[in-house]
């Protein structure tokens, strides 16, 4: 039983923890308390000055993040004292701010910018010359500095030195002529350095990659995972006109607190817009892919598998996508094709794994995958006895979800024997190339779906652009008006550029075309079948899921 402090804020009375200070017991009561320096996951640095607050007894006003609860205490974070000297800290604050917010990207999601509206007297009295200081610093590759938006708060330093262990900023000079910059003859630059973009409570640091891109309000955001490693850091996938635009954490103490890595960042959302995508379905005619309707490729892939007896198919599941697309295309090899030749690769890079979140395991939903019984031998090196068969030409005809098999050199040799290659694919690749049929997929970010991080961790991935194929995935959108604009047709005919479907979909109804009876009509509909057959995920459903995941039964292993 934690120790508990009678205190009164603002003339009412609470119960609270003994050892929390007097903001993080405001805070978890939901009483606004302004701050600029403190971070819940940071050091307390107390340097702003932007939490003063009255505590009666006390001669002087007080921080309240450095400043512990006591019982009996008596707060005033209101009083004409404490608004007027919060005024002072912001005309401060303000004098030499270059208030540029019509050209800086942080406006709109800014804290200086929200409190100068609720806490600022709104005029200045300062009408001298303002200190001016470097502009367009690259602090590292990644990371760009205005020193003369910095207020010094310090937070991006003791994220360097607490969170990414890379002690590589600092202050110099002092006064109105404090500087931001990195130790000589040192760049800001480590895995996690653009998480410094998020914390500064200005638009003093800015990501070189996003920077005048697109102002924040004309911008969805859509609650998503990130697709990098087996961690699956939550995030939001921030679009426009139906395009990704970037990524940025969203906190979940269970799976990556406030943080991401700068690899994730930067690497899983570009492709979704990519020229490389493939915008329909294709079936190879006359040694060339030429572009076809849903109907056609479906109707020629059943026909084409019709040829061949069960065991001279071979499929290739897939780690980087979801739970649904997995669970369908099994059912469909075991059902539809009557083989048991279906596996997946792994994706495991030992020495690209630390300590804070990265993990070798490069692919997000490979738990799933696992629970959901795709391995049959936990020994077999993934589809290595998929492709020895291939090579000894028992398997004549293989499906590959998502997977560019052919980007190795042995497995481009042995493709080249097969009669029969489907591929499920988002982008064009060398497996693609050599592909009688393709099926367009759909990413990550055009489906609802689940996927299981490497701690059996079930989360949700929700649509947050649009595709032609799936109409569907507009279900439960909520977008801007670019965004809108951005998924219907315009009177050029220029519409949702890409005919793309996830897996489920695809495979639902190649088996309806092959006589099974595969009436599923969402991806919530597949998951609740897993539900039911898969002892690990029982009981759950995309409700309980939430917005933070649930954990799946990790003892409970293979159950279809
Ligand atoms: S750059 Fe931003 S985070 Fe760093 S000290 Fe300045 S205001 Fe704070
Ligand atoms: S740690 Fe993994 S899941 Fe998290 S942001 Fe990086 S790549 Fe993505």
């Amino acid at each position: 039983m934690e120790n508990m402090a009678t205190i009164t804020i603002d003339g009412k009375e609470y119960s609270v923890k003994e050892n929390q200070t007097i903001l993080q017991a405001a805070t978890e009561l939901g009483i606004e308390i302004p701050y600029f320096c403190w971070h819940p996951k940071l050091s307390v640095s107390g340097n702003c000055r932007m939490c003063l607050v009255e505590v009666e007894k006390m001669p002087k006003l007080v921080i309240a993040c450095m400043t512990n609860v006591a019982d009996g205490m008596v707060v005033h974070t209101a009083n004409e004292r404490v608004i007027s000297a919060r005024q002072a800290v912001m005309e401060f604050l303000l004098i030499n701010h270059p208030l540029d917010c019509p050209i800086c990207d942080e406006a709109g999601e800014c804290k200086l910018q929200d409190y100068a509206y609720n806490y600022s007297r709104g005029v200045s009295r300062f009408d001298e010359t303002k200190v001016h200081k470097p502009k367009r610093v690259p602090l590292g590759p990644r990371v760009m500095l205005d020193v003369e938006r910095c207020i010094m708060c310090s937070r991006c330093i003791r994220f360097g030195d607490e969170i990414a262990k890379q002690p590589a900023l600092t202050f110099t000079e002092r006064g109105d002529h404090v500087v931001l910059t990195t130790y000589p003859g040192m760049e800001f630059d480590n895995d996690y350095s653009m998480n410094v973009i998020d914390i500064c409570p200005v638009g003093a640091l800015t990501s070189r990659d996003f920077r005048f891109r697109s102002r924040v309000w004309e911008m969805t955001s859509t609650e998503s995972i990130c697709v990098g490693c087996a961690r699956g850091c939550n995030t939001y996938l921030w679009t426009r006109n139906n395009q990704t635009m970037r990524l940025t954490p969203r906190i979940n103490e269970s799976v990556n607190s406030h943080w991401m890595c700068d690899y994730g960042r930067l690497s899983t959302f570009k492709f979704v817009n990519d020229d490389l995508r493939i915008r329909e379905p294709m079936i190879k005619q006359g040694g060339k892919q030429i572009e076809v309707s849903w109907d056609q490729v479906l109707k020629t892939a059943a026909e084409r598998l019709k040829e061949y007896k069960p065991k001279d198919i071979g499929v290739i599941a897939s780690p980087f996508t979801t739970n649904e697309d997995n669970y369908i295309l099994q059912k469909f090899t075991r059902e539809i094709l009557k083989t048991k030749a279906i596996d997946y690769v792994d994706h495991i890079k030992p020495e690209d794994e630390d300590d804070i979140l990265i993990r070798a395991d490069k692919s997000p939903n490979s738990t799933g995958v696992k629970l959901l019984g795709l391995r049959v031998d936990e020994r077999a090196d993934g589809v290595g006895e998929i492709m020895k068969d291939v090579k000894e030409k028992k398997i004549k005809c293989l499906i590959v979800l998502n997977e560019d098999l052919a980007s190795d050199e042995n497995y481009e040799k042995i493709l080249s024997h097969l009669e029969l290659l489907i591929v499920h694919s988002w982008s064009h690749s060398k497996t693609t190339e050599l592909a009688d049929i393709v099926f367009s997929a759909a990413t990550y970010a055009e489906m609802h779906g689940t996927i299981t991080n490497f701690e059996g961790r079930v989360q949700r991935l929700k649509p947050a652009v649009v595709t032609k194929g799936s109409s569907r995935a507009l279900e439960g959108l909520s977008m801007s008006r670019w965004d809108k604009f951005g998924t219907q047709y315009d009177k050029w005919g220029r519409g949702p550029r890409r005919n793309a479907r996830p897996a489920w979909e695809v495979f639902s109804l190649l088996a309806l075309k092959m006589g099974g009876k595969f009436q599923y009509q969402s991806a919530e509909e597949v998951f609740s079948e897993i539900t039911e057959k898969v002892p690990a995920f029982k009981g759950l459903t995309y409700q309980s899921i939430g917005r933070l995941g649930t954990m799946a039964k990790m003892q409970e292993k293979v159950g279809v």
